[in-house]
C-alpha cells in the first residue's frame, strides 16, 4: 500500500477524502498513448501508466492497435520489474511490477477464423496486425488463449459453471501454498522463481519431462519461454493442491503458450 501511495502521491492522485490507495491499481490506457504516459518521463521525470499500475493490474485493450514501438518499449519493464528514466542531469528509477493483461482480435475486422461470419482483411492486412505482437513480446507473456464468441444458446443455458466467488477460493488457495512455500525466501507467487528454484520445485518426471522436449524442439521455445511452462504448471498443479506436477498440468502449460504459431500456422 505504501509503495502504490508513494507512487500515485508523485502524480497527485491522492486527495484528502483518499489519503492512501488500500487496493491494487487497475490501468487501462487508451491505444493512443504516448510513449512517455506508458513508460514514464518528462522534464522531471513523472512515472508512466506501469509504475501506477505497479502490484496491480496494466490492462491493454486492443493490443494491436497500440504503436509497435510502444510495445517494445514494454520488454525491459515486463522484466526487470522497474524502470530507469534517464535525464540529462538526473536519473529516476520507478518500481513497475504489473501484471499485464491484453486482448486483441484476430485481424482488423475482427472475423479473421470465425465460424460465423467471413473475414474481409486481405492475407497483408492480417500479417501487418499479427506482425505488430513481436516474438518477443509474445514470448514474455505466459497465458495466451483464444476466444470463440459465444452462441446464441450459450447465453441463455442453465449449464454448471464455476461462479467467480469459487474460481476466487481456489485462487486463495493456491495463492496461500504459494506464500507458505516461498516463506524463507521472502517472496510469494511461482512467477518470483529463480532458475534455480525452479529447478527445485518443478521437478518432473519422466512422462513430463518428454512432453516437455518435445514442445521445445517443436514449437522452438526459448529458455524464458521454457521457465514459464514450468512456473505456469507449478500453478495449475498448486490450483489442484497437488505436490507434484503431472504430465496433464505441464500439457495445460505449453498449450498456452501457442496462440502465436496457431494464428500465423493458418498462413502457411
Ligand atoms: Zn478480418
Amino acid at each position: 500500500m505504501l509503495e502504490i501511495t508513494k507512487i500515485h502521491s508523485i502524480i497527485g492522485l491522492l486527495s484528502a477524502d483518499n489519503p492512501i490507495v488500500t487496493s491494487r491499481p487497475y490501468r487501462s490506457p487508451h491505444h493512443s498513448i504516448s510513449a512517455k504516459a506508458l513508460i514514464g518521463g518528462g522534464r522531471s521525470p513523472m512515472p508512466g501508466e506501469i509504475s501506477l499500475a505497479h502490484h496491480g493490474v496494466l490492462f491493454l485493450d486492443e493490443l494491436a492497435e497500440f504503436k509497435q514501438n510502444i510495445l517494445e518499449l514494454l520488454r525491459q519493464p515486463m522484466e526487470d520489474k522497474k524502470i530507469t528514466i534517464n535525464r540529462l542531469n538526473s536519473m529516476i528509477t520507478y518500481p513497475c511490477d504489473f501484471m499485464l493483461v491484453a486482448s486483441m482480435n484476430p485481424c482488423p475486422c475482427g472475423f479473421y477464423g470465425s465460424l460465423k461470419r467471413k473475414c474481409i482483411c486481405s492475407k497483408k492486412d492480417i500479417q501487418r496486425y499479427l506482425g505488430k505482437i513481436s516474438g518477443p513480446i509474445l514470448d514474455r507473456i505466459d497465458i495466451q488463449i483464444e476466444v470463440n464468441s459465444i452462441q446464441y444458446d450459450e447465453l441463455s443455458s442453465n449449464k454448471l459453471i464455476e461462479k467467480s466467488k469459487q474460481i476466487k477460493q481456489r485462487i486463495n488457495l493456491a495463492r496461500k501454498i504459494q506464500v507458505e512455500r516461498y516463506e524463507k525466501y521472502h517472496f510469494y507467487s511461482n512467477s518470483q522463481m529463480s532458475h534455480q528454484l525452479i529447478e527445485k520445485y518443478c521437478k518432473l518426471d519422466k512422462q513430463s519431462k518428454y512432453i516437455l522436449q518435445k514442445a521445445y524442439d517443436k514449437l522452438g521455445l526459448s529458455i524464458r519461454a521454457h521457465d514459464k511452462i514450468l512456473k505456469v504448471a507449478r500453478t495449475i498443479a498448486d490450483l489442484e493442491g497437488v505436490e507434484n506436477i503431472k504430465p496433464e498440468h505441464i500439457a495445460e502449460a505449453i498449450q498456452y503458450r501457442s496462440l502465436d504459431k496457431k494464428l500465423w500456422n493458418k498462413f502457411e
